[in-house]
């Protein structure tokens, strides 16, 4: 679960890039909330690309079928304390669960010492657990759910005229901008290779993307996408012939577009490109 690592990762160094002063207990607060959302976050990805409810039923062992009791729920806690089995049958629970769990409460904690008690703390935070969603569901599964994808952009649009955030106009642009690159680059490759190379839940998690970060986000987005899913995992790629589950290297992008947008665009126009501002 790489993926887990990866997306809080740059929650965490964007906190101590940051190095905001911040009270510690807003950032405890906030990684219990993100515990807690990690813990739904499970569901959601286990049950939506089956086009399951994640309200009922309630969530039982796939071992025993026995109903999962409160105690069993508390995130991550519970997997250490059952050590990681079924405490009726002792069938093994997944490393998927602590991990998500934990990886969505650093993105919380990280948001909150990033940007304190403010709106943007929030948008950030729900983007990037978004972004966990669509990569453990798109590895797990080859499937990103448009409650992740167009419920994500309609979440996107929202909170954008939040103090922070692109604005609606820019969020707007950037959703369109999103969905017709990708839309142009699903057409090229049929002419191209003859076969659908992107996915209709890719071109619609990119407009979810532009939502969230902009025109220019979502292009850097694309092009960290695809740049991070070459170099790691063309190599496995080419070896064992699988499929590369896209959705999860865009979503790695969008974090670093996020992240660190803005820095990589000035480096890129100033220091590759020799633009003078003004
Ligand atoms: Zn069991």
């Amino acid at each position: 679960m790489a993926v887990v690592a990866g997306v809080a990762g740059v929650a965490v160094a964007g906190a101590v890039a940051a190095g905001a002063e911040v009270s510690g207990i807003i950032v405890v607060g906030a990684a219990v909330l993100g515990a807690c959302l990690g813990s739904f976050l499970n569901v959601c990805v286990e049950r939506w690309p089956e086009r399951r409810s994640v309200i009922s039923p309630r969530s039982r062992c796939g071992g025993c079928d026995a109903p999962v009791r409160w105690f069993e729920m508390v995130p991550v806690l519970s997997y250490l304390m059952l050590r990681g089995r079924c405490s009726r049958c002792a069938v093994r629970l997944s490393v998927q669960y602590p991990l998500v769990e934990a990886g969505t409460a650093l993105i919380w904690a990280g948001m909150a010492a990033r940007w304190g008690a403010e709106a943007e703390a929030v948008r950030g935070a729900v983007f990037l657990t978004i972004l966990l969603g669509i990569a453990v569901a798109d590895a797990r599964t080859y499937i990103i759910p448009d409650q992740f994808s167009l419920g994500g952009a309609v979440v996107g649009l929202a909170l954008a005229p939040l103090a922070g955030g692109p604005g609606p106009g820019a969020a707007a642009l950037g959703a369109v901008v999103g969905f017709v690159v990708m839309r142009l680059i699903a057409w090229l490759g049929r002419i191209a290779f003859g076969k659908d190379a992107m996915g209709g839940g890719d071109i619609k998690m990119m407009a979810m993307a532009g939502a969230f970060l902009g025109p220019a986000g979502v292009v850097l987005t694309l092009f960290a996408g695809a740049l991070l899913g070459t170099v790691i995992f063309g190599p496995v790629s080419l070896r064992t012939g699988r499929l590369v589950p896209f959705g999860v290297f865009l979503a790695l992008g969008a974090g670093v577009a996020y992240g660190w947008g803005d820095a990589l665009v000035e480096w890129y126009l100033h220091d590759v490109l020799r633009l003078d501002p003004g």
